[in-house]
C-alpha cells in the first residue's frame, strides 16, 4: 500500500504511480479514507524494483507491504486508522445500535415511520428496514422497490442514517441512487463475490457503508474477512462485520449464536463488528441477553429488529422483533456493559 506525503496524490502524481505499477502487472486502487487517501497495489506488491521506483518519488511517504492475505482489512494495514462515520457517530466510539423493522410493509408506511421515531427515542443511532427480502419460500413477500421511499422518509424525519439489504445489481443501483447510508449484504450473499465487487465499486467514494453479514455456512474467520477484502479491494473500506449466527442451529435457537467470534475478528482486522442477535437466536425473548453478550465480547454495536407492534409486522418481525420500550432498556444496559468493558480494557493495559 502506497501512502503519499500529502493527504492525496494529484492527478499527475496518480498517473505516474499508476504507470509504474502497471508495468509490473499490478493495479492501483484508490481508497479514500476519512483523513487521507491511500493507494493499494493489487497484485504481487513485493517486486523490489517496483517498490524502489515508487519510493524514489518525492511525493511518496511510505510503501507498506502487509504480511497478510488481507492487504486492506488486516489489523496491521494502514487502513487500521480508518474511521467509519455514520450520522453524528464515529463507529467504535460508543455503542452503535441500528434498529427498526425486519421488513418495511409498503401497505403501511406510517407504522414504519412511527417505529423509526420510537427507536430513535430509545437511543438507536441508525434505522434498519428491509426494502427487499431474501425469503426461504418464493411465495413469501419479497419486498418492494417502492419501500425505498418510505425508508428515506424515515431518514429525513429522524435525521438518522438508514440501512437496508441489497441482493442484486438492480437493488444496488436503486439504493445507491437514493443515498441509503448502509447497504447490508445478507447471510445468503456474503459469499457472492460478484455482488461484493459490484458493491465495492458502486459505493466507492460515496460515503455509503457496507454491513457484511457472516454467512450461515461460513467456517473459518479468514473466509469472513476475505469477503470484506473483496469490497475494500473494489474501492470501499467502510465495512462493518456482522456475525448473525451460523448453521447447524443450536436446538431452540434459529441459528448457532456466534457473538463469541468478535474478539477473534477484532484481533485480525480493524473493521468494526456489529452483531445481529435477532437472527442469531430468532426469538424476541432471548435477544437482549445475546445483545449484551455481544457487547461484553467487544462488539462495536448491534443491529436489532424492533417494531412498535411486532404481531402486525411481516417477515421476521412477529418472531424476533423487540418493542422500542424493551430496546430503550437494552440500550441503557448496553451502555453499562460498554463502560465496564472499556474499564476492563484500561485495567488490562
Ligand atoms: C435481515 O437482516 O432481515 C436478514 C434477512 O438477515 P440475514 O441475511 O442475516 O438472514
Ligand atoms: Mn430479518
Amino acid at each position: 500500500m502506497i501512502i503519499p506525503k500529502e493527504s492525496k496524490l494529484t492527478i499527475e502524481q496518480l498517473s505516474t504511480v499508476t504507470a509504474i505499477v502497471e508495468e509490473y502487472d499490478c493495479k492501483l486502487q484508490v481508497i479514500v479514507g476519512h483523513h487521507r487517501s491511500v493507494y493499494a497495489v493489487l497484485g504481487e506488491e513485493r517486486k523490489t524494483v517496483m517498490v524502489n521506483r515508487i519510493l524514489g518519488l518525492n511525493f511518496i511517504d511510505r510503501f507498506d507491504a502487509v504480511d497478510s492475505p488481507f492487504k486492506l482489512m488486516d489489523s496491521s494495514s494502514e487502513l487500521a486508522q480508518h474511521k467509519i462515520v455514520l450520522g453524528n457517530h464515529i463507529v467504535g466510539e460508543g455503542p452503535f445500535v441500528i434498529a427498526g423493522h425486519c421488513t418495511i410493509d409498503p401497505k403501511n408506511p406510517n407504522l414504519f415511520i412511527e417505529s423509526a421515531h420510537a427507536v430513535k427515542e430509545a437511543g438507536a443511532k441508525a434505522i434498519r428496514g428491509g426494502v427487499w427480502k431474501p425469503r426461504t419460500m418464493p411465495y413469501s413477500f419479497q419486498g418492494d422497490d417502492a419501500s425505498v421511499k418510505i425508508l428515506m422518509e424515515a431518514r429525513s424525519q429522524t435525521g438518522l442514517p438508514v440501512d437496508t439489504e441489497v441482493m442484486d445489481e438492480h437493488q444496488l443501483r436503486i439504493a445507491v441512487e437514493a443515498r441509503v447510508d448502509i447497504l447490508q449484504v445478507g447471510a445468503r450473499n456474503a459469499l457472492n463475490y460478484s455482488l461484493l465487487k459490484s458493491i465495492g465499486q458502486m459505493t466507492q467514494n460515496k460515503k455509503i457503508a457496507v454491513l457484511l453479514k457472516r454467512s450461515m455456512g461460513m467456517g473459518p474467520v479468514n473466509e469472513f474477512i476475505a469477503a470484506a477484502e473483496y469490497i475494500a479491494a473494489a474501492g470501499n473500506p467502510d465495512i462493518m462485520l456482522c456475525p448473525r449466527g451460523t448453521n447447524p442451529t443450536m436446538d431452540g435457537y434459529r441459528n448457532y449464536p456466534d457473538e463469541s467470534i468478535t474478539p477473534l475478528l477484532k484481533e485480525k482486522t480493524w473493521a468494526p463488528v456489529i452483531v445481529d442477535p435477532c437472527h442469531s437466536v430468532g426469538r424476541a425473548k432471548y435477544v437482549a441477553s445475546a445483545a449484551l453478550a455481544a457487547i461484553a465480547y467487544g462488539a462495536d454495536g448491534v443491529i436489532i429488529e424492533s417494531h412498535l407492534d411486532p404481531q402486525r409486522g411481516i417477515g421476521d418481525d412477529p418472531k424476533q422483533s423487540i418493542q422500542p420500550a424493551v430496546l430503550k432498556q437494552l440500550i441503557t444496559d448496553i451502555e453499562s456493559i460498554w463502560a465496564i468493558k472499556n474499564r476492563t480494557v484500561i485495567a488490562d493495559n
